[in-house]
């Protein structure tokens, strides 16, 4: 790609570096910048150098949080007793749109995987231990993770630790494609897959 200026491919550049955001698109994104009001460009990087500076994890389930504890953990119209787990924030997000879920959330940050050198004490799995000991309330957890031979392995153990715990431990039934991941299925198929959850054996 040939660009008129060093500024604009340095910008361009940048901007190809989010996922899903080939060079053409970023092209497309760094001109319209560019041509419209200098405000748009300010407001922009405003919002997301707050972001990164503001935004902090949530001490309970470690999702996203403005505050200690995230909307999810502080509000009054969610399940307590119940907890799913997933890898990552953008599967809460995915499961919040399914409008299908009301309890309560644990994001590991990861799964487990031998080959990356990442083991149970580098996820939060003794965090969801925790407090599933320090809180009697919670009888169900739902395992929400993708379906890759990595995150099965991670439902094999996180499920081999709670079953002397006494908590109802289910699995998401897989409407979820194999090999696909949560955050791009669609809202009813991963609706239905949190309705209709398997017990896990
Ligand atoms: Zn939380």
């Amino acid at each position: 790609m040939n660009f008129p200026s060093k500024l604009i491919e340095d910008a361009v550049n940048e901007m190809a570096k989010l996922p899903g955001i080939g060079k053409k698109t970023a092209l497309r994104l760094v001109l319209f910048l560019l041509k419209s009001d200098e405000s748009l460009t300010e407001g922009l990087t405003e919002a997301l150098t707050n972001m990164r500076e503001g935004v902090s994890y949530c001490r309970k389930c470690f999702n996203i949080a403005d505050k200690e504890l995230c909307m999810i953990c502080e509000s009054n119209m969610r399940e307590k007793q119940i907890i799913c787990v997933v890898e990552s924030t953008a599967d809460v997000l995915a499961i919040e749109n399914t409008g299908q879920y009301t309890g309560l959330y644990h994001v590991l940050g990861g799964v487990i995987s031998p080959i990356e050198g990442i083991g149970p004490s580098d996820i939060r799995i003794d965090a969801l231990l925790e407090r599933i000991r320090d809180d009697s309330e919670i009888s169900e957890i739902i395992l929400a993770l993708n379906a890759t031979m990595e995150a099965d392995t991670t439902a094999f153990y996180i499920t081999k630790k709670l079953r002397p715990m006494g908590v109802k431990v289910s699995s998401i039934a897989r409407g979820v494609p194999v090999g696909g991941e949560l955050e791009y299925t669609d809202e009813i198929t991963l609706g239905r897959s949190i309705v209709s959850r398997v017990s896990y054996e």
